[in-house]
């Protein structure tokens, strides 16, 4: 379904009479579309609070981009990798950014180094003189240290700090189709920043806004293929004949996986389409079935051996008041959205058939995380699924990850099954004024299952536009 009103807005017409009537005037997001396109370009300013640690690993991303670099040089103080190594050029700051004629494509401030909130003041140095100079479909990214991680108070306080900062930014820049994400390393990672990086600020994380990510220490990313990082991986999608579903079967694919895509036999059809463009393999199965777990297991022992990818992407909505909800309704929902991945991950381990440096990504959503009016059976399956998440990636060994993807209103069939006024509002109640594509949740998830992403773990990062609803 296509959203008129982005579409009209963007006309000379649309655009004035939206801005005579103080509607929303959302922009066209600029997406990923070829793959050698590098991950940024333009100008990017980079800056740092004093005693920072990640932003030589910074300079070093984006020294492989065709982006010109500047650092803030009122502000930051770089190491010599991050100068030196990238040829950034300084730049003065003053209070106004009058002495800035240029327009950043992102701008990027490495806040590692600060101890304590009165540090949060190095913050604002660099974003007020320039953040009316990000573009539009700019990209905002500051990189703290996780707060768990900090022993003092105030050093915590400094780094949680940086959480209202970023969402804050997010609704301020979202009118241009910008974004703004923060990443919280944890001591000593900063051999994992690569791939995160390069996501937030690259067109793959276009309806991605107002995200806390925390990268862990890991043994060093194995060597990867940056044009198909996947080369070689065995991605199970469960739901892949429609949707998100199918986006994210073509994207793995795109990126070097070979594809077995799962749905259930009435939609066989669909699914032995989207599997032959991708020369993936197809099964019909009802992930319900109490036999689904051991057929799921020995049909990649049989066809691959073994499995890499596993994206528990299947998921329904059954919606009815608490009180009006028919008891099945409530079985479904919650078995199809939580048990069934559960069983499933179960028997592949139980099976030891995930393999080393695997990947499982689970599918949330902003209705687990804030709660929805004719949701209980759904929100509540979907809340599990963080906590299943979350319980995961303490447990999980040989470099195996587990994350979840929250999207929001995302333009599928299910959405478009929704009444116009739900549907219209969901489109327009994030920073971002306009709903997310099945391609967006397949970026983030083929982030997530990147070899380089092998520090990102039990992290749960909702792609939707940041949504008012929730957190
Ligand atoms: P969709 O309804 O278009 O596709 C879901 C797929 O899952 C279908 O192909 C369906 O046949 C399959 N499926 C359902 N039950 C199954 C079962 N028992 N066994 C095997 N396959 C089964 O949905 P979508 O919009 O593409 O959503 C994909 C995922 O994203 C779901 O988990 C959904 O809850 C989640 N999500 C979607 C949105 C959105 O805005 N579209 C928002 C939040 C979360």
């Amino acid at each position: 379904m296509s959203d008129r009103y982005l579409t009209f807005v963007n006309t000379p017409f649309g655009r004035t009479a939206a801005q005579s009537l103080g509607l929303p005037a959302p922009v066209p997001l600029k997406r990923w579309k070829r793959i050698d396109q590098p991950f940024i370009e333009g100008d990017v300013l980079i800056g740092a609070a004093n005693g920072s640690k990640a932003i030589g690993a910074i300079g070093r991303v984006l020294g492989a981009s065709p982006a010109k670099l500047f650092h803030a040089s009122a502000v930051a103080t770089l190491n010599d990798s991050a100068k030196s190594g990238n040829k950034a050029e300084a730049l003065p700051l003053d209070g106004d950014g009058g002495d800035i004629e240029r327009k950043f494509s992102a701008l990027v401030f490495d806040a590692t180094g600060m101890k304590d909130t009165t540090d949060l003041r190095a913050v604002y140095d660099f974003f007020h003189p320039t953040i009316r100079k990000l573009s539009a479909n700019g990209r905002v990214l500051v990189i703290g240290q996780d707060p768990a991680s900090c022993r003092q108070p105030a050093k915590a306080a400094a780094h949680q700090a940086l959480e209202g900062l970023v969402r804050s930014v997010g609704k301020e820049i979202g009118r241009k189709g910008a974004t703004a994400n923060l990443l919280w390393m944890a001591p000593g990672a900063e051999k994992q920043l690569d791939s995160s990086v390069r996501f937030f600020l690259s067109p793959r994380s276009a309806y991605v806004s107002g995200q806390v990510t925390r990268i862990g220490k890991s043994a060093d990313a194995p060597a990867s293929n940056p044009v198909a990082p996947l080369a070689g991986k065995v991605a199970l999608v469960t739901g892949a004949s429609r949707g998100i579903g199918a986006s994210i079967a073509e994207t793995l694919t795109r990126d070097g996986a070979t594809v077995l895509g799962l749905d259930i036999p009435a939609a066989m059809e669909d699914l032995q389409s989207v599997m032959s463009a991708i020369q993936g393999k197809a099964l019909a199965c009802d992930i319900t079935d109490e036999k689904a777990p051991k057929q799921i297991a020995d049909f990649v022992k049989e066809h691959f051996g073994g499995i890499d990818l596993v994206i528990h992407n299947a998921g329904i909505t059954r919606d009815k008041t608490l009180g009006n909800m028919p008891e099945h309704f409530w079985d479904m929902t919650i078995a199809v959205n939580l048990t069934a991945e559960e069983l499933i991950d179960e028997e592949l381990m139980h099976q030891e058939l995930l393999r080393e440096n695997g990947r499982i990504v689970c599918i949330s959503s902003i209705s687990g995380i804030a709660g929805n009016f004719g949701q209980t059976n759904y929100a509540t399956a979907k809340c599990g699924v963080i906590g299943y998440v979350e319980a995961m990636a303490k447990r999980v060994k040989n470099g195996v990850t587990i994350n979840a993807i929250a999207p929001g209103f995302i333009e599928t069939q299910m959405t478009a099954a929704m009444p116009i006024t739900m549907r219209e509002a969901g489109r327009r109640m994030n920073s971002l004024s306009q709903g997310g594509l099945p391609i967006d949740v397949a970026e983030a998830i083929a982030w997530y299952c990147n070899p380089a992403s092998n520090g990102v773990n039990g992290n749960v990062v909702r792609v939707c536009g940041q949504s008012l609803i929730g957190k």
